[in-house]
C-alpha cells in the first residue's frame, strides 16, 4: 500500500438510513453485466436467439421467486418490490421490445437488451420526480439479472457472505438488499441510488446505516479497507485516522443510546411539556408500509399517496383492486384515521404512455385534481373504492393540488355521484367521512377562508407549496440550495392557513417533508398545527422531540421571529435556541456552535 492510499478520505453522499458503523469493506462485484458485446445473428438463427433470451428471462424469474420465498419475515413487506420486478421481466417495454429489437435489427440478445434498457433509462432519468428516477433503477436491476443469465455470470449472493462487513457496491438491487443478514452486514454504501430508492427504504427498515449516491466509492475503496459509514450525516470515511476512529466510536455509542431510548418510548403519546398532545402520523405509498407506521407508534395515516397502485401495470386498476388495497390499510389502522389522497398523477408523475400529454410545463399542467376532473370515470372508480373501504374504519378523503373553490365543489359533486351509484346498486359503503384538501398551491393560501367553508380539514403539503411559492423546482439540483422550508414567505403562508382554518373551526394538518424534521418543530408547534405526518421512520424521533418542547415557549419563539424581520436567520435562531434538544437528536455539534 502506498502512503497516499492510506490517507484518510472523506466522501459526501446521501445519508438514507441514519446511524454509524465502523468496519471492513466488502466489494460486491457484478462482473459480466457491464461489458456487452455486439454482433449480428444470421436470419436462420433468429428464432434460436429469441429462445436464448426467453430462457435467460425464465431463469431470472426462478431466481427472483427463490429470493421471495427465502426472504426473512421482517422483510416480507418488501417482497412487493421483487414481485414488481417479476412483472417487469415480462413487461411489454422490456421483454417485448427486446424480442422486437432482436428480430428487426438481428442484434444478439445482449446488445438488443442493452439498447432497450438504455432508451428506457433515458426516459426515466429525465423525469424530475425522484420516485420515477428510482423506477428507472428497477428496470436496470431487472435487466442486470437477465444479462447475467445471458452471459452466464454468477449471481451476486449476499446471503453467502460469512463475515461482519460493510457492503460497498456500484448499486444494489432490492433483491440483493433483501438478502442482507443483519448479523453479518453492518452497513452499506453505493455509488448510485437516491433517497427514494428501494435500497434506501430497505436499509431504513433494517435500521442499518447507509450512504448512497457516492458516485465513485467503488473506485476508491478496496476489499478489506477500514471504513466508517455515517448514515446520519451522509458521510463515508475511508482509512480513518486514530483520532477520527475514537470520535466515531463515541458518536456511535451516543447514537445507539439515543435510538434505544426513543424506540422504547415510541408508543407513548407526543405530549408537550405543557400538556398538549400532538397527533403524529405516517405517510405511506404502499399498503405494506402501514405496519411500519403502527410499529413506530404513529397515530394514523396522514397521507396515503395512492398513485403507486396505478404504476408498474398495464391499464388502470379496477375498483376492486383499489378497494382491496385501501381496506387492508384501513383495517390495520382502525380506529385510527387513514387519510386517502385521491390520485395525484401527471405533472412530474405521468404514467408513461398513459396519462401524460407532452405538456411544456407539466408541473403547472393537467395534474392531480385537474386530471381527475377531466377524467370523471377514472376519478369515480377511485372514489367508489374509497367509500367502500371507509366501512372498515376511520377514513378521510383528501383532494390534491386545489387552487380554487370550484375544483372542490366539482370534486365533492363527483364524490356524491359515486355514493349514489353505489347506493343504487345496493353496494355497501360509508359516506360519513371527513373531506379535506391539500394546501400546496399559493392561491389556496390566499383564499383559505373561502376554501375552509367547503371542507372539514386542511393538510399543508410543503413539498409543493415551497416549489410553487418560491418558484423552485423541487427535483432540480441546481436550485436545491434555494428550496428552504424556513423561508419567511413559507412560514407566513403556514401561519395564514393555520389561523384562518382555526377561525373557521377546521383542523389544520401538515404532511409535507417539513413535518418530519425535528429542527422545524418549534416553528410548527408555535404556529399551532393540529397534526403532523411524516415518513414512518421519523415518527419516534419527532414524538421524542415534541415531548421536550412546550407550546407556550414555541409560540413566544415564533412571536420573536415575526418581530425580527431579518431574512435567512430563522434556522440559526432555531439552532441556538434549541441546542439542548437538538444535541440529543444527533445534530452536528459544530453546526450548533456557529
Ligand atoms: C406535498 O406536496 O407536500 C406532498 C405531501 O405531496 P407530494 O410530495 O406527494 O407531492
Ligand atoms: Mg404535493
Amino acid at each position: 500500500m502506498t502512503e497516499n492510499e492510506s490517507q484518510e478520505i472523506v466522501l459526501k453522499g446521501l445519508g438514507v438510513a441514519p446511524g454509524i458503523c465502523i468496519g471492513k469493506a466488502y466489494l460486491v462485484d457484478k462482473e459480466g453485466v457491464n461489458v456487452v458485446k455486439k454482433y449480428y445473428i444470421a436470419e436462420a438463427d433468429l428464432h434460436k436467439e429469441e429462445i436464448r433470451f426467453k430462457l435467460a428471462v425464465s431463469r431470472a424469474k426462478q431466481e427472483l421467486a427463490a429470493i421471495i420465498q427465502e426472504t426473512p419475515k421482517e422483510l416480507r413487506q418488501h417482497t412487493a418490490i421483487l414481485e414488481t420486478h417479476m412483472v417487469l421481466l415480462q413487461d411489454k417495454l422490456l421483454y417485448g421490445q427486446t424480442l422486437d429489437t432482436i428480430q428487426r435489427f438481428r442484434y444478439n440478445a445482449e446488445w438488443a437488451l442493452k439498447n432497450v434498457v438504455d432508451e428506457l433509462k433515458a426516459i426515466f432519468q429525465n423525469m424530475s420526480e425522484p420516485y420515477f428516477r428510482e423506477r428507472g433503477a428497477d428496470i436496470v436491476h431487472v435487466s442486470d439479472r437477465i444479462m447475467r443469465n445471458l452471459v452466464g455470470g454468477d449471481a451476486v449472493n449476499i446471503r453467502d457472505i460469512d463475515k461482519r462487513v460493510i457492503l460497498v457496491a456500484k448499486d444494489l438491487s432490492p433483491a440483493e438488499t433483501s438478502q442482507i443478514q443483519l448479523e453479518r452486514i453492518k452497513g452499506l454504501v453505493t455509488d448510485g441510488g437516491g433517497i427514494a430508492s428501494h435500497t434506501g427504504i430497505i436499509a431504513r427498515t433494517l435500521e442499518i446505516p447507509a450512504v448512497l449516491g457516492l458516485n465513485n466509492a467503488t473506485q476508491i475503496i478496496r476489499n478489506d479497507d477500514f471504513i466508517v459509514v455515517d448514515g446520519s450525516a451522509g458521510l463515508l470515511i475511508v482509512h480513518p485516522t486514530e483520532q477520527t476512529l475514537i470520535e466515531y466510536e463515541e458518536r456511535a455509542v451516543r447514537y445507539e443510546r439515543h435510538r434505544a431510548l426513543i424506540a422504547r418510548e415510541s408508543r407513548m403519546p407526543a405530549k408537550t411539556l405543557d400538556g398538549i398532545s400532538i397527533q403524529v402520523m405516517g405517510n405511506i405509498e404502499l399498503p405494506e408500509e402501514v405496519v411500519a407506521v403502527r410499529d413506530y407508534g404513529g397515530n394514523g395515516i396522514g397521507l396515503y399517496r395512492t398513485e403507486f397502485q396505478y404504476m408498474g401495470r398495464r391499464g388502470f386498476p379496477t375498483e376492486n383492486d383499489l378497494f382491496d388495497k385501501y381496506r387492508d390499510v384501513v383495517e390495520v389502522m382502525t380506529p385510527r384515521p387513514v387519510t386517502i389522497r385521491t390520485l395525484d398523477i401527471n405533472g412530474d408523475k405521468a404514467l408513461p404512455g398513459q396519462t401524460g400529454n407532452g405538456e411544456a410545463n407539466p408541473v403547472l399542467g393537467l395534474r392531480a385534481i385537474r386530471y381527475c376532473l377531466k377524467k370523471p370515470g377514472i376519478f369515480k372508480t377511485q372514489l367508489r373504492a374509497i367509500l367502500r373501504a371507509a366501512l372498515y374504519g376511520n377514513v378521510r378523503i383528501m383532494f390534491p393540488m386545489i387552487s380554487c373553490c370550484e375544483e372542490v365543489r366539482q370534486a365533492k359533486t363527483l364524490l356524491k355521484e359515486a355514493a349514489e351509484s353505489l347506493a343504487a346498486e345496493g353496494t355497501e359503503f360509508e359516506y360519513n367521512v371527513d373531506v379535506g384538501i391539500m394546501v400546496e398551491v399559493p392561491s389556496a393560501v390566499a383564499i383559505a377562508d373561502m376554501l375552509a367553508d367547503e371542507v372539514d380539514f386542511f393538510s399543508i403539503g410543503t413539498n409543493d407549496l415551497i416549489q410553487y411559492a418560491l418558484a423552485i423546482d423541487r427535483g432540480n439540483r441546481y436550485v436545491s440550495h434555494m428550496y428552504r422550508p424556513l423561508h419567511p414567505a413559507i412560514i407566513r403562508m403556514i401561519k395564514t392557513v393555520v389561523d384562518v382554518g382555526h377561525q373557521k373551526g377546521i383542523k389544520v394538518y401538515m404532511c409535507g417533508e417539513m413535518a418530519g424534521d425535528p429542527i422545524h418543530l418549534p416553528v410548527l408547534l408555535g404556529l399551532g398545527l393540529d397534526e403532523l405526518s411524516m415518513n414512518p421512520q421519523s415518527i419516534p424521533l419527532v414524538k421524542n422531540a415534541i415531548r421536550k418542547l412546550s407550546i407556550k415557549e414555541s409560540r413566544a419563539f415564533m412571536y420573536r421571529i415575526f418581530k425580527d424581520k431579518k431574512e435567512g436567520q430563522i434556522e440559526s435562531f432555531l439552532k441556538k435556541a434549541y441546542a439542548g434538544v437538538l444535541f440529543d437528536l444527533d445534530i452536528d455539534e459544530d453546526e450548533i456552535a456557529v
